[in-house]
């Protein structure tokens, strides 16, 4: 057994991370409403809102689920509620209120590999798991 390890690397559980058309928003390469760049997020509006504000807020680093954050990511993952924060102001909807949400994988609806964070608000919203 022990031999045999050796000579049958383990096979790979996990998918190479491939780029999503994120990227290319972020490198400006597809249209995009984008509202705010920096160093290490991009924020833009949702093409298909679910509330009257809908804006995404996503590391411009690649990173395809919460299951792949990992301690280095501290400081990515801290800009994107710094950023939700600041939006929400300059969005006039910070005293109201808002949702922030990061669906993960096939049971939290995830349709793009690339981390983002919604950004609902402009409105009452209805129940969390609807
Ligand atoms: O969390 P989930 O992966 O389901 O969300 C993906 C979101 O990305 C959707 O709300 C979708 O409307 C949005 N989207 C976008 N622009 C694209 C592709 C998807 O705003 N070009």
């Amino acid at each position: 057994d022990k031999k045999c390890g050796r000579f049958f690397p383990k096979i790979r559980k996990h998918k190479m991370a491939e780029e999503t058309i994120f990227s290319k928003i972020i490198r400006k390469e597809i249209p995009a409403d984008i509202i705010y760049q920096d160093d290490l997020v991009t924020a833009f509006r949702d093409i298909a809102p679910q509330a009257k504000t809908h804006i995404l807020i996503i590391p411009n680093k690649l990173i395809p689920t919460v299951n792949d954050v990992t301690a280095e990511d501290e400081a990515v993952l801290g800009r994107l509620f710094i950023t939700a924060a600041k939006i929400a102001k300059l969005e006039g909807i910070a005293e109201d209120g808002y949702r922030l949400i990061v669906n993960c994988n096939k049971h939290g609806g995830q349709e793009v590999f690339h981390i983002h964070m919604h950004l609902l608000g402009g409105e009452k919203l209805g129940p969390l798991n609807a």
